[in-house]
């Protein structure tokens, strides 16, 4: 009998080794993760997209994921190749645990045109939709680090990231950014430095600027009073870009600020959090 005990225990702890998890992350993360690789061209696969990632010189290789806010929780594989100076490509499969975000409700009550449209009014949304769309594949030169450190606005954390929405009693798309409620003109200033990809007057986002970082990062500043850059300016990181306004849908003067990396819908506030190590 406790030979049996034994055996069950050591085959638990066999099969829990199996199933170790080398990442986890929360929906809406980004992941920065350090590795230590043999030498070669060495390319990182998840969620069906390759994400970008920095070899230095000693063999340790710095990724990026991006967890989208709708990834399916569970156990996705990450998968790196390396293929070295002979041509031979070697593959290492580890596990990614995505867990469910604890993401609040948010209700918020606007006038009817802001929640109901017309045949025009959607015709400009998709046309403002498709503008930042472009903008989430435009390629811009990489900056060093994704790694934030200041807040593009001093305010209050009005509406987390993934809040399920709302509009008039009418479910919505979750809230993709965080909104800081600030009094109207508030500077607002970019975290990273990067190009001005997008400045617009948008029907529901009102006067936006969205900027590339490289890598695939871009930022989103919506609902500002103005905007302070154009189209194709480089801009250095804690630079202002505009001032806090409530144009487009909005309740009261706040910043959405949105991130998308490789298109994936970032929490802003994960570019705060260290990296993990493997
Ligand atoms: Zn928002």
């Amino acid at each position: 009998m406790m030979k049996q005990m034994l055996l069950l225990t050591a085959l638990l702890m066999a099969a829990t080794a199996a199933h170790a998890d080398t990442y986890r992350a929360v929906q809406g993360d980004l992941l920065t993760i350090e590795r230590v690789l043999p030498s070669g061209s060495i390319t990182l696969h998840c969620f069906g997209k390759s994400w970008p990632l920095i070899q230095s010189k000693t063999g340790v290789v710095k990724a990026w994921i991006g967890v989208d806010l709708k990834t399916r929780p569970g156990s996705h594989s990450l998968k790196w190749s390396v293929k070295n100076a002979k041509g031979k490509t070697e593959q290492f499969i580890e596990n990614l645990t995505v867990t469910e975000g604890e993401f609040r409700i948010s209700h918020i009550t606007v006038d009817k045109k802001m929640a109901v449209f017309g045949k025009e009014e959607l015709k400009r949304i998709r046309a403002d939709q498709k503008m930042l769309k472009d903008s989430y594949v435009a390629n811009v030169t990489a900056q060093p680090d994704l790694q934030i450190s200041r807040m593009p606005v001093k305010g209050i954390m009005s509406t987390p990231f993934g809040a399920q929405r709302y509009v008039n009693g009418e479910p919505r798309s979750p809230h993709s950014g965080i909104d800081i409620a600030a009094p109207e003109g508030t500077p607002v200033t970019t975290p990273l430095a990067g190009r001005v990809l997008v400045v617009s007057e948008m029907y529901l986002n009102g006067n936006t600027v969205a900027i590339g970082h490289g890598r695939g990062v871009v930022s989103v500043f919506s609902h500002l009073k103005s905007a302070s850059v154009k189209e194709g300016d480089w801009i250095e990181a804690s630079a202002e870009i505009g001032e806090v306004g409530k144009t487009g849908r909005a309740t009261g003067p706040h910043l959405h600020w949105g991130i998308r990396f490789m298109q994936a819908r970032i929490n802003p506030e994960s570019m705060f959090i260290k990296k993990q190590r493997h």
